[in-house]
């Protein structure tokens, strides 16, 4: 008899699973994907791009859509929430969300891509009309009717992480009036304070009003239940429209109710085949999962499409009977607010030394090609080091048009372990129209190195 593979969520993770095995097994496996939403295999990375009219969407933002996945084979079920997993008689119980028709499916192997929720604070009037989270394509769609068919005036993007920067830019677009509130001191926690300091002045510039250091106590709802203000302990702004970008959770309740093992985050806990930490049958990939982090050697939760597409395949992989692992993370990120590009990898200062490095730290100006070449832009690299064994420890950059995809070269270097004398010497190309005779990122180890001694 044939074998079935169960998958519960279609997109980057579960539909990368599904295709591999479906390439890799044809015929010996049955693949069948189960998806609550209207879309499968979508790039929600584009939402932001596509509510400021960048790009189209939300067709163009799917990747291969429900049709063609069927056309390959796999038995795409739109529409359809897996409810119950039943560990014990290996099967899962699934709701048509229309119709509420349940089926019961059994499975030889199970793949849980179920990703990750936009964090909703219990703050009064949070479920008002008018407040947003952006996940799926189903959520800019609903946020595109809003601003087409309300043309709100104001908004205030309630978290300052890249997918509030890039909501923030994209409602600026658009032509609202934007406020970003965060508790943090400066936007982008992900980055040490003071290259925030550098996005928050980027923002600044292109007419954002930034509020850090400040929470928010409530949203304040009218006549007709829409919310029309942010009660924040600084002040009430005026909100026509609210986005809430205060991160995400991972999305395993299922998983957890049917007894899979959860981390501190509450991601689930796989080995690196992706196998649900105890169970030889079950896999999970994606934002639902916790990733190992190479640098701090701990498990974190890194919900970005770059490893939910990577473990997905591996997961698929290992269910078709090949052999593949996922090597972990150094947690790389890219992302642009207007024409300011950011760059991260490895540990913030502060986390190094909470985890007993002793660093030495160094922030370096510099410029995106030969100085005296036509449209070379200024960029700021910092890089840490650990003084005892001189390796890299992490990298961020902030900078014009040609700066933060230079991240990879300093991911590769910490992937690798390189100490900042070897990056500093590593044979990176160049030519005036690209970079510095020195790359700016060996310019940053070389003053690491200088300040080593
Ligand atoms: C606005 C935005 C911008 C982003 N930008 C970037 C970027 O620039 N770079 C980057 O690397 N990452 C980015 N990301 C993150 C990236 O989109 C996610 O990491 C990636 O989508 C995770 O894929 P996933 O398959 O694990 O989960 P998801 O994409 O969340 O998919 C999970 C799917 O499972 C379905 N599902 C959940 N529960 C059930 C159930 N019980 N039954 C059936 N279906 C279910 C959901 O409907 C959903 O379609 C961005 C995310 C957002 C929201």
């Amino acid at each position: 008899m044939t074998e079935r593979l169960v998958v519960i969520g279609g997109d980057a993770a579960g539909m990368s699973a599904a295709a591999v095995v479906k390439r890799q097994a044809a015929d010996a496996l049955e693949v069948v994907v189960l998806e609550r939403g209207h879309h499968v295999s979508y790039s929600a990375c584009g939402i932001p791009y596509w509510v400021s009219g960048d790009v189209e969407g939300p067709d163009r933002l799917v990747a291969r859509t429900a049709a063609e996945h069927r056309r390959n084979g796999i038995d795409v079920r739109m529409r359809t929430e897996a409810t119950s997993i039943d560990l014990s008689a290996a099967t899962v119980e699934a709701r048509d969300v229309d119709s509420g028709s349940r089926v019961q499916l059994g499975y030889d192997s199970l793949m849980i891509a179920t990703g990750a929720v936009p964090r909703r604070p219990d703050l009064p009037g949070i479920d008002a009309a008018g407040v947003h989270g952006v996940q799926t394509l189903d959520d800019g769609e609903r946020l595109l009717h809003r601003i087409e068919s309300e043309q709100p005036r104001t908004a205030v993007v309630v978290g300052g992480g890249y997918i509030g920067l890039e909501m923030a830019e994209a409602c600026l677009r658009r032509g609202l009036s934007v406020s970003l509130v965060d508790m943090a001191d400066e936007p982008m926690t992900t980055l040490d304070p003071p290259v925030g300091a550098l996005v928050r002045e980027a923002m600044q510039d292109i007419g954002v009003d930034v509020r850090t250091g400040i929470a928010v106590s409530g949203l304040e709802v009218d006549a007709r239940a829409h919310v029309c203000a942010v009660a924040t302990d600084d002040g009430v702004l005026s909100a026509d429209l609210v986005i809430l970008a205060l991160g995400v959770q991972p999305l395993t309740e299922l998983a957890s109710a049917a007894g899979l093992p959860t981390g501190l985050s509450g991601g689930l806990r796989t080995d690196a085949t992706m196998r649900v930490d105890g169970s030889s049958q079950v896999f999970a990939a994606g934002d639902c999962v916790e990733s190992w982090d190479r640098v701090s050697e701990s498990w974190l939760h890194v919900p970005l499409g770059t490893h939910a597409n990577k473990q997905g395949r591996v997961a698929g992989l290992n269910i078709a009977g090949r052999h593949a692992t996922f090597p972990g993370v150094v947690r790389t990120a890219v992302t642009k607010v207007c024409d300011l590009e950011i760059g991260r990898t490895g540990l913030r200062e502060a986390d190094a030394r909470r985890l007993g490095f002793d660093v030495v730290g160094v922030t370096i100006e510099t410029t995106t090609k030969a100085g005296y070449f036509p449209g070379t832009q200024p960029m700021t690299v910092t890089m840490m080091a650990d003084r005892a064994t001189r390796r890299l420890l992490g990298a961020q950059i902030v900078g014009r048009e040609g700066s933060a995809k230079r991240i990879d070269t300093c991911a590769m270097a910490l992937w690798s372990q390189l100490t900042v004398d070897e990056l500093m010497m590593s044979d990176l190309a160049y030519a005036p129209p690209f970079s510095s005779v020195w790359d700016p990122v060996q310019v940053a180890a070389r003053a690491a190195v200088a300040e080593l001694g």
